[in-house]
């Protein structure tokens, strides 16, 4: 089993050239050789796919902003990491007194609930999928905007998430907004199968510069599978966009990643996944499958999960585009006990409500906060404390919230309640975050 998931020695690459790339952020244009992944029977004609966005690369590449440098943009990022420095030393003064209430290095924006799929394994943190759940009453752009200015008072960073963000027509009015007020990273997490369509309209010209990592889910690479999977008819729209959206990366300047679920049963797609985007220098991101708040027991069962546990690690120490440090993977991977730490990631649902401390608690059910109500973050989490000490609340008892959840962003709080107390681990996994693996 193992040897059909570490890539044998003779079969390894040079792994300096891919990856110098991906981190200077100059994606090759041209499809390579497949020197890791293995093409099969029911993956999709890459040839054919590469030649279809290479002439909608030709067609709208020209029509799109590029990518942001210089004075203005030193600025921008400046700015946000002078707001995470500060929240930095507020949260470790925070900590030194036993309190958790600690304040956010980026939130998740839940912009609309409706999805164009129905993935198997998204739900939104309570169980519930989002294409099921009412699709009414997200916030219009001004709203939109308003909630972005609040939560920068004190948040660094800015992951928009869904439902499928690309359904909202106004994202790039949204993200353009992000970028304004100096949010950075500007993260996007996409199914990534509309972008073929919304390039073309000139609203989107400027969405590709504007951002600054998008994240496109890929689970597997048989179409079939795909198909069942994500529930679309269309899997292959997704992957024809990955190889446009690989091309015209590096002139917007946006760092594209894979986010792949793993699923029991299944790790061999997995690791079809890690192999098609390391041969492709596109980044990697990897999460188990969970079940509710805690990883698919089944998967840990799975014998074909430790090998990839250990084939990820190793492409992690050698160097490979990877998300997250090498200790954050290790734990994720394998479940490892880790201490919870939501504010740090606050989720805010498609309403403007924040999910205080957690969204997806078991035991006791979030409180909601209308951060509209509020001018600053400061005042939002006074009035969290007020209604919910954070304090103790993970854990198994009956109001603490019940989960032990298996995700990447509950590791990274972990990673970072871990540099509070070791602040030289920390400076390591922000120096890896900022060469571009993050
Ligand atoms: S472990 Fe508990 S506090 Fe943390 S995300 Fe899961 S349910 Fe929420």
């Amino acid at each position: 089993m193992i040897e059909s998931v570490v890539t044998p020695a003779h079969r390894r690459l040079p792994t300096r050239a891919p990856y110098a790339d991906y981190l200077a952020g100059r994606s090759p244009a041209t499809l390579p050789e497949f020197s890791r992944y293995r093409p099969r029977p029911g993956h999709p004609d890459w040839r054919r796919l590469d030649a279809e966005a290479a002439e909608l690369a030709g067609r709208v590449g020209p029509k799109l902003e590029p990518a942001r440098r210089g004075p203005v943009e030193w600025r921008r990022r400046a700015a946000s990491y002078r707001t995470a420095l500060a929240s930095y030393f507020e949260n470790r003064r925070r900590a030194a007194t036993g309190r958790q209430d600690l304040l956010p290095l980026y939130f998740i924006w839940t912009t609309l609930r409706p999805c164009n799929f129905l993935c198997d394994y998204c739900d939104d943190h309570r169980g519930r999928r989002y294409p099921e759940l009412d699709g009414h009453g997200k916030l219009d752009v001004v709203r939109g905007q308003k909630l972005l200015e609040v939560m920068r008072t004190r948040t660094p960073s800015v992951y928009f998430a869904g439902g499928e963000p690309t359904l909202r027509k106004d994202l790039p009015t949204l993200t353009r907004r992000a970028r304004d007020l100096d949010y950075y990273p500007i993260v996007v997490n996409t199914n990534g199968s509309l972008f073929h369509r919304l390039l073309e309209k000139a609203e989107w010209s400027g969405f590709l510069a504007d951002v600054d990592v998008l994240v496109v889910s890929l689970d597997a690479l048989d179409l079939e599978r795909l198909a069942t999977l994500w529930r679309t008819p269309h899997p292959e729209d997704v992957l024809r966009n990955l190889l446009l959206l690989r091309r015209l990366a590096a002139r917007a300047g946006v760092k594209l990643l894979v986010n792949c679920v793993v699923q029991p049963g299944h790790v061999a797609d997995a690791v079809e996944v890690l192999n098609f985007a390391l041969d492709l220098g596109i980044g990697f991101t990897v999460v188990p499958k969970n079940v509710g708040p805690r990883v698919d027991a089944a998967l840990l069962r799975d014998p074909a999960y430790p090998a990839f546990v250990a084939r990820v690690l190793e492409e992690k120490r050698n160097g490979a585009p990877i998300t997250g440090s090498l200790r954050m993977n290790q734990r994720l991977l394998s479940a490892a006990p880790f201490d919870c730490r939501n504010t740090l990631k606050p989720h805010v649902d498609h309403d403007g409500k924040l999910a205080w401390p957690c969204k997806a608690s078991e035991n006791v059910a979030p409180e909601w906060i209308d951060v509209l109500a509020f001018e600053h973050v400061d005042a939002i989490w006074k009035e969290g404390v007020r209604r919910r000490d954070p304090r103790g609340f993970h854990g198994p008892g009956p109001e603490q919230c019940g989960g032990d959840c298996c995700w990447a962003q509950n590791y990274t709080t972990d990673e970072y309640a871990h540099g509070i107390e070791h602040p030289s681990h920390l400076l390591r996994t922000l120096v890896e975050f900022l060469r571009g693996a993050g």
